[in-house]
């Protein structure tokens, strides 16, 4: 197989792991003919910072001499598998990208001869794109469970941003889903050095002056998990080691592993976990704003930010032109962006009604049942629009 095979069978085989890259709705680049865009191998992505770009993502190797009971790359299972020496990944993406065909790269892989080994194969790719094709783009490296302080040290310097894959909340999970993973020494001690580095080095050593972010993927469901648990680590990484995000995956069943007859999890369990997951970061709520069941899961069938406001706001709406910043972005309908434009809109002129609100951007009709102007409720102002 050349290179090219070798990188569309890694990447179409990508497609089967939750990346923790945002994606956004655009087509493929039209230099890819129908069938190359069928496999799919470079996508349309957005970046933290908005910036889109087209990302290639792809394995170095789908090897893998692990069982993990969920994933299809598991030793022993019959399927095409390929790897990639770090020159000839390096030589073909910096073509790629010389070419505009993709302008960034997640690298990720199936581990074979240790942790510590595979990451020397990756960060051996990241060196070479970064020092011999002088790669200056988006590169997000991957942290192999086992892999070395030293090596991750290495790949902070190198990379935009760093993952590792918990897949689990706890070490009673994980034994669930991926026997021979080690939650606290293999997975969680990585993240932790990520962040002791942050604190201790100084940026500048980095290879953008910039340290790169931190995010980790959980299989939702998997283990039986309950969405209180993956909220509980989620909320401990974003406060213990800045965490940039959580990444939920929706557990469902692969053909020829041992969980291929448990039932898929519904995906909008992946899409409440997202919701509350930015509440608890960006919103201050903490774990026991959000309203959880007797089960400890969030409904499905409710916007956890609404819930709460039915239980709190209903009966105590905020006044919209004397509310501080944090009282503003626990009303549905305001954002982060849009308390600020409050904020600013009320500097000139007081707030009188919803059509103000909607002017700035506001979601108002779902902000009204929970708000006040001057003593007013808004909710009878509906019918104004
Ligand atoms: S170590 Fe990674 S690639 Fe290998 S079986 Fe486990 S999840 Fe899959």
């Amino acid at each position: 197989m050349d290179s090219l095979g070798t990188l569309k069978l890694l990447s179409s085989q990508m497609t089967f792991e939750a990346d923790g890259e945002p994606r956004v709705n655009s087509p493929a680049p039209a230099c890819f003919s129908p069938k190359e865009q069928d496999q799919a191998f470079v996508h349309p992505a957005q970046l933290p910072n908005g910036q889109k770009i087209l990302l290639l993502k792809t394995l170095l190797s789908s090897a893998c001499e692990r069982d993990c009971f969920y994933c299809p790359f598991r030793a022993g299972r019959d399927f095409r598998r390929a790897t990639f020496k770090p020159d000839e990944f390096a030589g073909l993406f910096s073509k790629m990208n010389r070419g505009g065909m993709a302008e960034g790269v997640f690298l990720s892989s199936g581990l074979a001869g240790g942790g510590v080994r595979t990451q020397d194969k990756l960060l051996d790719t990241a060196e070479i794109l970064r020092k011999k094709h002088h790669f200056r783009g988006y590169l997000h490296l991957k942290i192999m469970p086992g892999a070395e302080k030293d090596q991750v040290y290495r790949a902070m310097q190198l990379a935009d941003r760093v993952s590792v894959n918990l897949e689990a909340p706890n070490t009673e999970r994980l034994a669930k889903l991926a026997p021979h993973k080690v939650f606290m020494e293999e997975l969680l001690r990585p993240l932790k050095w990520v962040e002791e580095i942050r604190r201790t080095v100084p940026a500048y050593k980095f290879w953008n002056r910039r340290w790169p972010s931190t995010v980790t993927q959980f299989v939702a469901g998997g283990s039986d998990e309950s969405d209180l648990e993956l909220l509980t680590i989620t909320n401990w990484l974003n406060k213990n080691v800045r965490l940039k995000r959580a990444y939920f995956s929706a557990f469902h069943p692969i053909r020829d592993t041992p969980l291929e007859n448990k039932p898929a999890v519904h995906p909008m369990r992946e899409h409440r976990l997202y919701q509350a997951s930015f509440l608890l970061r960006d919103y201050g709520f903490d774990l026991e704003d959000l309203p959880f069941t007797t089960d400890s899961n969030l409904p499905l069938n409710a916007d956890p930010k609404q819930a709460w406001a039915q239980m709190y706001l209903v009966n105590s709406p905020v006044e919209i032109n004397k509310a501080e910043k944090q009282e503003l972005i626990r009303i549905p309908g305001i954002g982060l962006k849009g308390a600020n434009a409050i904020m600013n809109a009320r500097r000139s002129n007081k707030l009188r009604d919803l059509s103000a609100l909607k002017k700035i951007g506001i979601i108002a009709e779902r902000a009204a049942p929970y708000v006040l102007f001057d003593g007013k409720k808004a909710a009878m102002q509906l019918a104004l629009f």
